[in-house]
């Protein structure tokens, strides 16, 4: 088998997301999963799929496209705003798609109107982490302009947090989320179907036994895929952390000392090297993956392994002893490096399953 390589353990996957699924619907909570960080293989869609999201949703209509032309059958999402030059492939590909601009919107109605379908919208609401959303003062006018357009249904209003600015779900904005939505029914006579309360980094204010509200969904992808929250990476309880594993090769193996010579300038990062006091020999082993293939800081090594540097084609570890040119270590992924890596056209994908009848590809030593 090939090196670099990523290896996916569906039936872990199956674990995390059932756990979830399950645990979440005691408070009302449907799960959409969010296939961005597979790039929406359609192998893995479909595990999700199995283990009980209710919907998929994907940031990029390309991936959206992707698993329709796979025939995965499930409802769509397209959670980023639509571009004005892809209101087209939306309307086509997704069912409901988030938004926060109503000369998108218009031009969504448009495109349903001329396709003769319905699009469904969900808008999303600015609740402090400044990155999409609609402020809470310009709501009201905003859903009073989307119910008078054609070919397009409100199916409710979301926010996400826990992103750009990394402010954390609680039991008080999501309140105010809630009794938004109250208010929009009441204004307007209507019942919004979703209120979409964020991603992962929700979980453990849905999981606090804290009353919920209207909140009936959260769109997961770290939590389902590496089992932990985004506010502080903890892995949640009962969950899988080890779904993804990266696979990596040995190159070179030699004792070096620890300290470069020759005059110091900038490193492959744009860093100014500084020398570190030490000066004596390690077992320096050069691993070939790099930073064209993952987020070399998003790798956690194994016992004994420390990862030293890199390069865009090198990863170096000291690793304590010299080892066999040819052979592998195996690296966890954070969501950082699991994104560039399954991004990385370098990097094989092996997806397998302990249910032997589904099994695609066997993981080596694991
Ligand atoms: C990526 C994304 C998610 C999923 O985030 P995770 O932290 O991986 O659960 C949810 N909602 C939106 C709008 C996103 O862009």
């Amino acid at each position: 088998m090939s090196a670099p390589r990523l290896e996916i353990d569906l039936t872990k996957l199956q674990h995390n997301t059932g756990y979830l699924v399950e645990k979440l619907s005691t408070s009302g909570i449907s799960v959409t999963g969010v296939t961005k960080a597979f790039l929406a293989s359609p192998e893995i869609a479909k595990t999700l799929i199995e283990s009980g999201v209710s919907a998929l949703g994907d940031s990029r209509i390309e991936n959206i496209e992707k698993m329709r032309h796979a025939g995965i059958v499930a409802s769509m999402t397209l959670i980023r705003s639509p571009m004005m030059s892809q209101v087209a492939r939306v309307v086509r590909y997704a069912d409901i798609s988030f938004n926060t601009e109503i000369d998108i919107i218009r031009n969504l109605s448009n495109c349903a109107s001329k396709a003769g379908v319905t699009h469904g919208i969900v808008l999303m609401v600015e609740m402090g982490d400044l990155r999409e959303g609609i402020m809470l003062g310009d709501i009201i006018e905003t859903v009073y302009d989307v119910l008078s357009l054609p070919n397009i249904k409100l199916c409710g209003i979301g926010t996400n947090l826990a992103c750009r600015s990394g402010v954390s779900p609680d039991e008080r904005n999501m309140a105010e989320l809630s009794d938004l939505a109250d208010a929009i029914d009441a204004r307007f006579g209507i019942t919004l179907d979703t209120v979409s309360g964020g991603n992962s980094g929700n979980i453990e204010w849905a999981l606090s036994g804290v009353n919920t509200g209207r909140i009936n969904e959260l769109r997961l992808g770290e939590a389902l895929l590496l089992g932990r929250e985004p506010l502080q990476r903890q892995a949640i309880d009962d969950l899988h952390t080890d779904a993804f594993t990266l696979v990596a090769e040995v190159i070179e193996s030699k004792i070096k000392p620890s300290r470069p010579w020759g005059k110091l300038e900038q490193n492959a990062f744009g860093e100014q090297s500084s020398l570190s006091e030490d000066d004596f020999d390690i077992a320096q082993t050069i691993l070939a993956i790099g930073l064209q293939d993952t987020d070399l800081t998003g790798l956690r090594a194994p016992t004994g392994i420390e990862i030293i540097g890199g390069s865009s084609d090198h990863l170096i570890v000291n690793s304590g002893s010299r080892l066999p040119i040819g052979c592998e270590i195996r690296f966890q992924p954070n969501y950082s490096a699991l994104v560039r890596a399954m991004t990385s056209p370098f990097v094989e994908k092996v997806v397998y399953s302990h249910d032997l009848n589904v099994e695609h590809g066997k993981p080596s030593d694991s």
